[in-house]
């Protein structure tokens, strides 16, 4: 399959993505729990946002597995990753 993309500047590329894809998610997630709260102390409804933050939760989820599913198949486990993000 992918194998063999390890040797490429600093690790995984796909593993990278997914993973960028995954943080990206969470803030997102964040961002409309955030937007409920201030919803709730406005005495505003939030039934729109929890049915936003449900969906962004499963999307979340999909990205979490994919990485995982992706770095076990692949074996590129975050070691090369972690050292490209410290450069
Ligand atoms: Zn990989």
């Amino acid at each position: 399959m992918d194998a063999g993309n390890t040797g490429i500047s600093g690790g995984c590329q796909t593993a990278k993505l997914l993973m960028d894809e995954y943080v990206q998610l969470v803030r997102h997630v964040a961002s409309i729990r955030a937007q409920i709260m201030t919803a709730l102390q406005h005495e505003e409804p939030t039934d729109g946002l929890e049915r936003l933050v449900h969906t962004a939760e499963r999307t979340k989820q999909h990205a979490k597995d994919a990485f995982l599913t992706h770095v076990q198949k692949h074996g590129c486990l975050l070691t090369p990753l972690r050292s490209s993000l410290t450069d």
